[in-house]
Formats: C-alpha cells, structure tokens, sequence
C-alpha cells in the first residue's frame, strides 16, 4: 500500500484508508473480519464513528466490541481516529477519557493518535470550541495527561474549518472532497498544505452515492496533494477493491474524466453538500439531512427511509411536508438547489 505524510503529526499513513461509518451498521463478528482484512491488505489508517449509538450512554461501545477487539493484537499496525460532535471542554475530556479506556487500555500503544472534533460547521460551533471552557481546552488537557497525541477538525463547510485551522489548534482536517465537492481545491488544501495540516477526506464516494464512477472518482482524488480517502467500508470485497487502488499509482484516462465531468454535471442539481448555509428554515426543516434521504448511499434507500419515518413519528425530525414553498432557502444555498422542489419529491416518495 502507498503510504502519504500525514501532515505535521509525520504519521506515514495508507493513501487508501478505512472509514468506519458503514461497520457501525454490522455485527461485531462480521465488523471484526472487515476490519482485520483491512490490516492485512495494508489500510493503517481507521477512522471511527459511532453511528447512532455516539454521544449516548453506549458511546464507543461499538468500536470497542469491533475495533477494540483486534487491537488487542494488532494496534503496532495501526492508526486510530476517535472523533467527538460534543463541544465543551469537560464533555470532551469526559470523551477522551472514555474512548482511551475503551479502545486503547491495554494494548500496546495506550494512547489515541488522532482525537477528532467533528461537525465543526457553523460560526457558533467555532466560538464554542475556542472559548476558555472549550473543546480546544479538552484537547490540550487531553495532550498534558498522555491520552492523546494529534488533534482534528472536521466539518462541511470549507470556511468555518479554515478559521478552524487557523487557530493552530489542530494537527489533521477532515472534509468531504469528490468531483462535485470541489471548492476545497482553491483554498482550504493549499492553506492546510502551508500549515503542514494533513489532509483526511471523507465521503470521497459521495457517501455511497458514486458507485458508478467509483474508480475514476477515487483515481481523481488521488491525483491531488491531499494525505489519504477514507471510504466507508462494510464488506470483505469492498476492502479488497478499495485497497487495490493504493497499491500501485492509479492514472486517471481521459474516457474517466469526460466520465466524471458528465456524472458531475448530472448531480449538481441534486446534491447536497451540508454546508447548511440555507439555514435556519423558518419551519424547522433541516434541509440537508433531508435531501441527503432522497438518494440511496450507505444505507440503502429502504433503511433511509424506515428511519425517516420513525424519526418523524418520534418528533425528532419536521417532515419534508411542512414545507411551505417560501423559497427563503433557495438564494442562500450557493449550489442553487432547488429545495422546494426536492422537499415535494420527499413527500412523493415518503407520503409526508
Ligand atoms: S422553502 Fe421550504 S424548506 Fe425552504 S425555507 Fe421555506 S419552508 Fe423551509
Ligand atoms: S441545500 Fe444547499 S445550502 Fe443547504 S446544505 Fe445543501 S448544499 Fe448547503
């Protein structure tokens, strides 16, 4: 496997690396396989999620019944990124101190290389992390007590984790990169490459929804000063295919870039880049978590919507049907979605 600096952490890490998003969704034995495959065919870079199950009572359960279990033996062969949503410095240090005993205590490297501060998206979420009682401040005490070594930024919107970046603070930045998220080329790469910030991109597949044009999307990807991809991986042969292309360089034909181009223009319209500038919808709609349903990916359309729909009959989530077609939205999104209309399609297919 080809190995890239991981910025300024210096860590050599696996251009193709292993995004765990989709082994939440498995059971521990089959997660276990998955995982151990990855090892063996050179991945050393995991980067873990907790699905649904994070930032409860069961946080980092899952990784520490799946991951934890071969790390008993095998954690000299890897990499571990453990992220946080929470924002406060005591919530996080309360994290870090519970993703360390869960994953790391008791192997042989006791400490987590990359702790993450995840779904840094918005101005107020920048202002939560930098105040005295932040989850910078976390960070840092985290470092002191040797539970930590490098730290991480990730969000959607390449702003707001340029000013992450910016505040020094953060060792690695992890942001969605593909043929339509594009934008982060012109600034945030090459502001985090002066930085010597390493590079970590996530749904480089769209979140599942590139199937089509998987090997020219990851090929593409690779051909950019960027560290490693983490696609999200849930099966044996999945490992197998992803890890293939950071064997050997891969180069991109000109048939696969007129391919991705055309797949490009196709999308533009209908994907979502949960940047979040359209809101707040005076509704209480949230937009991107519902136009991200429409379109099957990870989790296939049936799950999406069995989810949808019991989230809404919870009162967790204000249905696409709610909305008015007031338009507010539609000139603050800058990929000019037209929402109103991707909320009307919500409610053919979901029938509220
Ligand atoms: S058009 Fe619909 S989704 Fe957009 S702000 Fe108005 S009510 Fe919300
Ligand atoms: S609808 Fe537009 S503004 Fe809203 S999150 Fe998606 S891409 Fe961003």
């Amino acid at each position: 496997m080809l190995h890239r600096r991981l910025g300024r952490t210096n860590l050599q890490i696996s251009c193709i690396a292993f995004g765990g998003l989709p082994s939440t969704f498995i059971p521990p034995k089959e997660a276990i396989e998955v995982i151990t495959a990855a090892i063996d065919e050179g991945m050393n870079y995991f980067d873990l999620d907790e699905g649904p199950g994070q930032f409860y009572d069961k946080a980092y359960l899952d990784s520490h019944n799946k991951i934890g279990k071969v790390l008993k033996t095998r954690r000299n062969e890897v990499y571990l990124g453990v992220k946080t949503m929470r924002k406060k410095k005591n919530e996080v240090l309360e994290d870090i101190k519970k993703s360390h005993e869960l994953l790391v205590k008791g192997t042989s490297r006791e400490i987590i290389d990359i702790f993450q501060l995840a779904f840094v998206d918005y101005d107020h979420d920048i202002k939560a992390i930098t105040s005295p009682d932040g989850a910078i401040a976390a960070l840092e005490e985290g470092k002191k007590q040797g539970l930590i070594k490098h730290t991480l930024v990730a969000g959607h919107n390449r702003d707001i984790l340029i000013d992450a970046i910016k505040t020094n603070a953060f060792d690695v930045v992890e942001f969605p990169f593909n043929i339509i998220e594009r934008e982060v080329i012109d600034e945030l790469i090459p502001i985090a490459n002066k930085m010597e910030i390493g590079t970590i991109i996530m749904k480089p597949l769209g979140g599942g929804q590139f199937g089509e044009v998987a090997a020219a999307q990851i090929k593409w990807i690779l051909e950019k000063p960027i560290s490693c991809i983490i696609p999200g991986i849930k099966t044996v042969e999945e490992v197998k295919i992803n890890a293939a292309f950071g064997k050997t360089p891969q180069k991109l034909t000109d048939a696969e870039r007129k391919q991705l181009e055309a797949f490009s223009n196709r999308m533009a319209k209908i994907y979502c880049h949960r940047c979040g500038y359209c809101l707040p919808c005076s509704q209480g709609i949230k937009i991107f978590g519902l136009i991200d349903i429409l379109h099957a990916g990870v989790l296939s359309y049936e799950k999406k919507k069995a989810a949808y729909l019991q989230a809404v009959q919870k009162g967790l989530l204000v249905p696409a049907s709610k909305c008015i077609e007031c338009g507010e939205c539609v000139p603050k999104c800058p990929y000019e979605l037209p929402i109103p209309e991707l909320m009307k399609q919500l409610v053919e297919k979901f029938g509220i």
